[in-house]
């Protein structure tokens, strides 16, 4: 075959694969940027520059001389150079090149395009020719070299300024694959420049590949680990290699048929031996070299058994964090670490962050809780892909580009390399932040499958701590209401107490000189009406009466307070209440007579006697009768009836109803009546007289009344359709009283 249409095909074949780089840059363009946008205009270029080449070399393009053939791939080259160093900064992670550098690159090229295609010189060649020629093309390569120089020196000092830098192991990887694209571009101009434009043009396709990958990939394979393999690999390929023909030939080279082998037999049991061998070789070799590049200290079945047996019975978060960081750190060589709880809250209807509190670290400094907002890209990610990240993802990858500046401080401050998620029924759970190994290794993909594989181990452990800990802050919130309650009530009973304590001794001191007033007054009425002063004698009974009343007021404050304290004494015996009621009839005639007032009473005679003191229960009944009087206007009637109720409580029961035709009680009030001290209306309006019509009290009757009939095992409510001084309506109080027989011993022991 003619050798220019071989050199034609080779220039289209890496024509060709300049355009299936720009295809690839081009469909990322919006992942990786301007630099991808720099690799198509790059990839473009080339495909060009290779077309003009091929279509020359293939005799297309008669006009182009072989000189200018040489120049054009140069021309192409340093242009391309330009577009790399552009790249450069964006894989240096600097801002981009300042507009300087364009000029000088741009009026360069320009330049030695004008001296190159004989325009700026026409006119003077004439004079010095044969030798102008050989000098301008000279200059023109002297110029694009320099230029080129330039450049591309301006771009490996970057990259290696950059790579030493660095402390993120992932980005110095990412580095060392971009100063293999350098490399490649280097010779490749050093090939054009010499002239040999074919092998510089395939070396300078190399180059851009490598360049397109290491741009368009965030997950780039380890370049150390890369070279070594390829070394390795190459040195057993070779030791094989070596072997099998060694072996051979040493078979072949014995005496003829001693062993009696044929030469193909001979080479089959060569094989044979080797391919038995080579395997277990590739392997031990295989090992060797992770520990070399990786240095990985741990077996990982070994330490995912070991990790399970140790965090498993661990009930306390802060406890498992520490023990499953140390175990990491031992085993893979860490700087720092850190375990973070993580807690999804609600805050504002469906907007939920994630709150990540650390509960374990193997260094003090560093922040130990942090927030992910709803919308940030990192809590989106670990909610929806349980996956782990490196922090140098979430620098390059674009889907992390919304990231908050906040977030990014926070994880700058961490200072961590990878984050590992934990989940519990696909719910977030847990994050483990790991920093930068000591031995300055990258995490490679089994790590980071091993820490994957130990988070979900730790996932359960976690969970369970977690439970545990709900529990022993609730019981503690128990514990401390409880003891509040507690405090709460001996304070309430020791008021209670006081307040008891202060009636009983108020209305000791109180009884004993009033007694002394009330006996005095009462001789001395008897004296004054022997003496028969009219008028004095009024005055004295007006004092004995007051005394009196006020006698009455102390001892209703003194059953209140026996009943508050439960000190009430009953002295229990059969009471018959139709006894009771006449003893009341008799006691209020009068006072019945002098507000026309008429008490009936009905159905109280044959009912059975009830367990009972006799004087509490004729207390209790008083104060219902008293109230009926009070509140009913002169000429109403008071009624008392009785009946055997067996309905109304378990074991049978008497029911008493004191009904009376007066004001009546508004609903509202019926069961706060029954209240200590409570009144309806104002007390200023109340007369003061005992039984005078809407006569006043302190409020204690009917609190005295129904805490006796309780004390009795009984209950008293009150009845009325409204409260009305002209209908008068009227009121009805409804006394219930036990007769079975067993409530006796209740009321001794009270
Ligand atoms: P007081 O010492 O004020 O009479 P009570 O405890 O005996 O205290 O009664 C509380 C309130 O219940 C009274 O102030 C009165 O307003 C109302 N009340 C009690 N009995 C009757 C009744 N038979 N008719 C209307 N109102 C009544």
């Amino acid at each position: 075959m003619d050798p220019q249409l071989i050199l034609a095909i080779i220039y289209a074949l890496s024509g060709l694969a300049h355009a299936v780089l720009a295809w690839w840059a081009f469909n990322r363009r919006t992942q990786a940027g301007a630099a991808a946008r720099s690799l198509v205009a790059g990839a473009l270029l080339n495909v060009v520059a290779n077309g003009l080449l091929a279509a020359n070399s293939a005799g297309w393009l008669p006009g182009l001389s072989a000189g200018l053939h040489v120049h054009l791939a140069l021309y192409a080259a340093v242009a391309y150079t330009g577009l790399l160093f552009v790249i450069t900064h964006a894989v240096t992670r600097r801002p981009g090149p300042q507009a300087a550098w364009f000029w000088l690159l741009g009026a360069g090229l320009l330049l030695l395009a004008l001296v190159d295609s004989d325009l700026l010189t026409r006119d003077v060649i004439v004079v010095i020719q044969p030798g102008y020629a050989l000098i301008r093309a000279g200059f023109v390569l002297v110029g694009l070299t320099a230029l080129w120089a330039a450049v591309a020196g301006r771009s490996v000092y970057l990259t290696l300024r950059t790579y030493r830098r660095t402390p993120q192991p992932l980005h110095r990887n990412r580095l060392a694959f971009w100063s293999l694209a350098w490399a490649l571009a280097v010779v490749a101009v050093a090939l054009l420049v010499v002239g040999l434009t074919v092998g510089g043009q395939a070396l300078l396709a190399g180059a851009s590949a490598v360049a397109t990958l290491t741009v368009l990939r965030p997950r780039l394979p380890d370049a150390r680990r890369a070279v070594f393999q390829s070394l390795v690999t190459g040195l057993v390929l070779a030791l094989t290699a070596g072997a099998y023909v060694g072996l051979f030939l040493w078979l072949l080279g014995l005496e003829p048929n001693r062993l009696g082998l044929a030469p193909v037999a001979a080479a089959v049991l060569v094989a044979a031996v080797l391919v038995l061998t080579i395997n277990p070789l590739l392997r031990v070799s295989e090992r060797w070299l992770r520990q070399l590049v990786a240095g990985r200290r741990y077996d990982p079945r070994q330490l995912i058994g070991e990790y399970g047996l140790s965090i498993s019975n661990i009930l306390e978060t802060d406890r498992l964090a520490r023990v499953a960081l140390e175990l990491m750190r031992d085993a893979i060589g860490l700087k720092r670490g850190a375990f973070f709880v993580v807690d999804q809250l609600e805050i504002t209807a469906g907007a939920q962050h994630a709150y990540l509190n650390r509960v374990g670290s193997l260094v003090e400094d560093g922040p130990t809780a942090g927030t992910l907002l709803e919308d940030s890209p990192l809590a989106h990610f670990w909610r929806t892909e349980f996956e782990p990240l490196t922090q140098y993802e979430i620098d390059v990858d674009p889907r992390f580009a919304a990231q908050s500046t906040a977030e990014r401080v926070w994880l700058g401050q961490l200072g961590m390399d990878v984050y590992v998620p934990i989940y519990a029924n696909r719910e977030w759970i847990g994050l483990l932040a790991l920093g930068p190994k000591l031995s300055r290794h990258r995490y490679f993909d089994e790590d980071l499958e091993l820490l994957s594989t130990l988070a979900d181990q730790t996932a359960v452990a976690l969970r369970n701590a977690r439970l545990v800990e709900d529990l022993r802050h609730l019981n503690a919130d128990l514990k401390t209401a409880n003891s509040a309650l507690d405090d709460a009530s001996r304070r309430l009973a020791q008021l209670d107490r006081t307040k008891s304590d202060f009636i009983n001794v108020v209305s000791h001191e109180l009884r004993t000189p009033l007694a002394i007033l009330y006996g005095y007054a009462q001789i001395l009425t008897e004296e004054i009406g022997k003496a028969g002063q009219a008028e004095h004698v009024q005055i004295v009974e007006g004092i004995a009466t007051g005394a009196k009343r006020l006698n009455e007021v102390i001892e209703n404050m003194l059953d209140m307070a026996r009943i508050d304290s439960r000190a009430l004494q009953l002295h229990a015996q059969p009471v018959y209440l139709e006894h009771v009621v006449q003893k009341l009839v008799w006691q209020f005639q009068w006072a019945l007579a002098d507000r026309q007032l008429r008490l009936a009473s009905a159905g109280l005679e044959g009912l059975p006697p009830i367990q009972g003191d006799p004087d509490a229960l004729y207390k209790a009944m008083h104060h219902l009768v008293v109230n009926a009087v009070k509140y009913t206007p002169n000429g109403g009637t008071i009624t008392i009836t009785g009946r055997h109720a067996p309905e109304a409580l378990v074991g049978g029961a008497l029911e008493v109803i004191v009904s009376d035709t007066g004001i009546g009680i508004d609903p509202r009030f019926l069961e706060l009546i029954f209240d200590k001290f409570y009144q309806t209306g104002e007390a200023a309006q109340h007369s003061s007289g005992k039984t005078k019509f809407k006569g006043g009290g302190p409020g204690l009757g009917l609190a005295i009344a129904r805490g006796i009939v309780e004390a009795h095992g009984g209950r008293v409510h009150a009845e009325s359709t409204r409260h009305d001084e002209q209908m008068l309506p009227g009121s009805r109080f409804i006394v219930v009283l036990p007769i079975s027989k067993d409530y006796s011993r209740r009321l001794t022991e009270n």
